[in-house]
């Protein structure tokens, strides 16, 4: 593969074969065409914005949460890490890591959980191909193309889940979902490098913002492991040292365990190109079957504990109501957006009818940030008017 310092696999996806960009354009001198993704993608605004959505917490609650921004950073550097260990390509996991959330509505998944219901009638709303449209379409930058027009592989990669219906519109990056196919294993990994970094860091969330105890957690396994390990060497550690102690044993347990998992698998299946790892009929970045559980067993407990806490369904709820609110506020006045949206809106009615008019007014609605979405209902419906 061109570019500084790197050498891939036969099974890693390599610029030389990959499937190139929707509108060809000449390849970049210094740099190789996943590391002008990466670039692309970090100079887009869709990203700039990330720094002001929320994971699980609102943006405003405390300034030492994850964002949407900081997530998708340690998504990008596990998933470096692993693809250093397994000869990936480095540069694409990092632009699939930084991209994967860019769709991402205000408030995290209840902001998507409203949008998705306000659009039932209209082709609804998915997060991952709002991320796929954010980079094909929505952010305008370039005079030549809309969108980032990025390589096949890193879109691959930010659409790693899709309804069979909104697969059949994808046309060559949708078949995978109907056919059962795997995408490039870049695009696998940083799939569950996303994993392992949110369950890492909501346990520190959670932890910081004591709607977890370090008692409680002690109940799941994996916890429990790095918990004793870090008493073993530090009998009286406490505050937040402990929990950092913790929290990094955790995120090394489950790379450790994805390099090796992953190592066996790729021995074993002995893939020679990306087409072989393409119809292997399983992924082969994966965790160990005992992994596997103990992730899910985490996952299970932040499922009961931490989005499923009070405090935290209450956030929920609120943004269900705010961006329901707003929605229904746009939808039956365009001219409370700003006139391009406005504008965009009028054309795509005229070409899609009323589902055109409507996606015009969900994009605006999922580019905002916690705070916008905030002031924006703030100003539509002012003290006392809603509730
Ligand atoms: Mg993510």
């Amino acid at each position: 593969m061109r570019g500084p310092g790197v050498t891939v696999a036969a099974y890693a996806v390599d610029e030389s074969s990959a499937g190139g960009r929707r509108i060809p354009e000449p390849p970049p001198t210094h740099r190789s065409e996943f590391q002008r993704d990466r670039d692309r993608v970090i100079h887009s605004s869709a990203f700039r914005r990330l720094v002001y959505k929320t994971q699980v917490f609102v943006n405003h609650e405390g300034d030492l949460y994850r964002t949407r921004l900081t997530h998708s950073l340690e998504v990008a550097q596990i998933a470096r890490t692993v693809a250093g260990a397994l000869s990936l390509n480095e540069y694409l996991v990092e632009a699939i890591g930084l991209a994967h959330d860019l769709g991402h509505t205000p408030f995290g998944h209840a902001g998507q959980d409203a949008l998705n219901a306000c659009m039932r009638d209209h082709g609804g709303f998915e997060h991952n191909l709002q991320s796929l449209r954010v980079v094909d379409e929505l952010e305008e930058k370039y005079a030549d193309f809309p969108g980032l027009n990025l390589m096949y592989e890193t879109r691959e990669g930010i659409l790693k889940h899709c309804s069979a219906r909104h697969a059949r519109g994808l046309g060559e990056l949708g078949r995978r979902f109907l056919e059962g196919r795997q995408p490039a294993l870049e695009a696998q990994l940083a799939n569950l490098a996303d994993e392992v970094a949110y369950n890492s860091h909501d346990v520190d969330d959670g932890l910081r913002a004591g709607l977890l105890e370090v008692e409680e957690l002690r109940e799941v396994a994996l916890f429990r492991r790095a918990y004793d390990e870090v008493r073993h060497r530090y009998e009286d550690l406490q505050g937040r040292r402990l929990i950092y102690e913790i929290v990094r044993r955790l995120i090394g347990y489950m790379v450790d365990d994805l390099v090796e998992a992953s190592s066996r698998r790729l021995l074993g299946a002995a893939p020679r190109s990306v087409e072989d790892v393409r119809s292997a009929g399983r992924p082969l970045i994966a965790f160990s079957q005992s992994m596997a559980e103990q992730h899910r067993e985490l996952k299970r407990f932040l499922m009961h504990h931490l989005y499923r806490n009070p405090r935290v369904l209450n956030m929920t709820n609120q943004a269900w109501s705010t961006l329901t609110e707003l929605f229904e506020a746009y939808q039956s006045d365009i001219g409370l957006m700003p006139p391009e949206f406005g504008l965009a809106a009028e054309d795509a009615a005229r070409e899609h009818g009323e589902s055109g008019r409507l996606r015009v007014v969900t994009d605006y609605i999922a580019g905002m940030t916690d705070r916008y979405a905030i002031l924006e209902h703030e100003r539509l419906f002012p003290a006392g008017g809603s509730d």
